[in-house]
């Protein structure tokens, strides 16, 4: 077998424009997003501008992160200590991170086969809870059946925040993912799909929420110099009722971001002709289950998961090691310990532990891989081979995935150990 040489990653380098455009942030020394000279707009006013524009929402705020979106979008949506808040239970660490950081106690809800939102365990979360809000994550940009999970979020009197890191630029029915509840939150963080090694965008239509986000936000009243952000008017109560949680995002990232924007269709696209190629490759294997995307979701494959249902715990981790051994990284989101990241509720002690039988089934069976755009169509066939045959390999054994788990001959084991 072939060993594959490309970083797992390794993303792309910034565009030409972003490197000259960061170059003259620095010559300006004006790097405060409220460091202007007269007649000038800020490089993170621009940004707000452009993306808001870009997404279709009335107002957008540059941040310092996307978990710093959550929690500033949880606290401006009226988010107090002892509150509770509904999320899902398959998602990255900053979301429970972010309804923990207001003080708020998350309630985790289950996840469906295609990694979705579980609307029946919505439902009876939110009977059985006080929770007004849903932080609602597209993990891995898996987006659930927006229509429907927003009926379900309506009538039981939920409003909807989205978490969006992995699905800027994805739709359902067309509209974009962000645009459905009253807010949707962005990372520019390295791995997502604009880059600015860290950083976060907020938007919603709202005036009242957006303009409290923006003194959230630190904006030491400068909320003139803001490029999509409600009038001075919406500021009256805002301005002397939220705290300042110094969230700003600087002029240099946003400078790095704004050429970025651009390209973002066109590297959908890209994204999209990968994790066809991988998916492809993948679907030959009878081990491998690969979650069926809805009919109404327009996708950004820049990561792929997937199940393998009859792979014990002790196979999954030799399929990860002999993966590993011929270049290929993958992620096990049934690891007991979190490992590089941490993406399973169990990791996460501080909620105080919750019963989550059914996603618990799925995440001991389910694996991630990236697929950074600097991998070609051929990296993504060549991957999938590897996978296909490591896991040939793991799961033939003995026929019978328990038996494997207590013997590891490495019998016709084609890979180097
Ligand atoms: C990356 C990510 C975030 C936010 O990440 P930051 O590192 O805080 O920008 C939130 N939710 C999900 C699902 C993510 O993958």
């Amino acid at each position: 077998m072939r060993i594959f040489r490309g970083s797992f990653t390794q993303q792309e380098p910034m565009p030409e424009e972003a490197v000259a455009a960061a170059a003259s942030v620095l010559r300006s020394g004006r790097l405060h997003r409220y460091n202007l000279t007269a007649g000038e707009s800020s490089e993170a006013a621009l940004l707000e501008t452009e993306f808001a524009a870009w997404q279709g929402r009335k107002f957008c705020l540059a941040l310092t992160s996307g978990g710093q979106a959550m929690q500033i979008a949880l606290r401006a949506a009226g988010v107090r200590p002892g509150h509770q808040v509904l999320t899902n239970a398959f998602t990255l660490a900053p979301v429970p991170g972010a309804i923990h950081a207001t003080g708020a106690q998350a309630i985790l809800v289950e996840t469906d086969a295609n990694l979705r939102i579980d609307l029946e365990d919505l439902k009876a979360k939110a009977e059985n809870s006080t929770a007004g809000i849903l932080l609602l994550t597209k993990m891995r940009g898996h987006v659930p059946d927006m229509t429907k999970t927003m009926s379900v979020a309506e009538a039981a009197g939920l409003t909807v925040i989205e978490d969006c890191a992995h699905t800027m630029g994805a739709k359902w029915c067309g509209k974009r993912s962000g645009n459905f509840g009253l807010a949707g939150c962005f990372s520019t963080q390295t791995y997502k799909h604009l880059n600015s090694g860290e950083g976060g965008l907020l938007v919603s239509d709202d005036a009242e929420f957006m303009a409290r986000a923006t003194i959230l936000s630190g904006s030491y009243m400068f909320f003139d110099r803001h490029g999509a952000a409600p009038g001075g008017g919406d500021f009256a109560a805002a301005r002397y009722e939220m705290a300042n949680m110094s969230a700003r995002m600087d002029n240099l990232r946003a400078a790095i971001l704004r050429p970025q924007l651009p390209q973002l269709e066109a590297n959908i696209g890209r994204w999209n002709d990968r994790y066809a190629a991988l998916a492809a490759s993948l679907a030959t294997s009878p081990h491998i289950t690969l979650p069926v995307r809805g009919m109404g979701e327009s996708m950004v494959g820049s990561s792929l998961q997937f199940r393998l249902p009859d792979a014990g715990a002790a196979a999954s981790r030799r399929i990860i090691d002999r993966a590993a051994a011929n270049g290929v990284e993958i992620k096990w989101f049934g690891d007991p310990v979190p490992r590089g990241f941490t993406s399973t509720h169990h990791s996460w002690r501080y909620l105080g532990g919750s019963d989550l039988p059914r996603t618990d089934a799925i995440l001991a069976h389910l694996f991630d891989i990236r697929l950074p755009l600097t991998f070609s169509i051929a990296d993504c066939r060549m991957i999938g081979k590897i996978l296909c045959d490591v896991i040939a390999a793991e799961m033939g054994k003995a026929g019978n995935a328990d038996l494997s788990d207590s013997q590891d001959s490495g019998d016709g084991n084609p890979v180097p150990a």
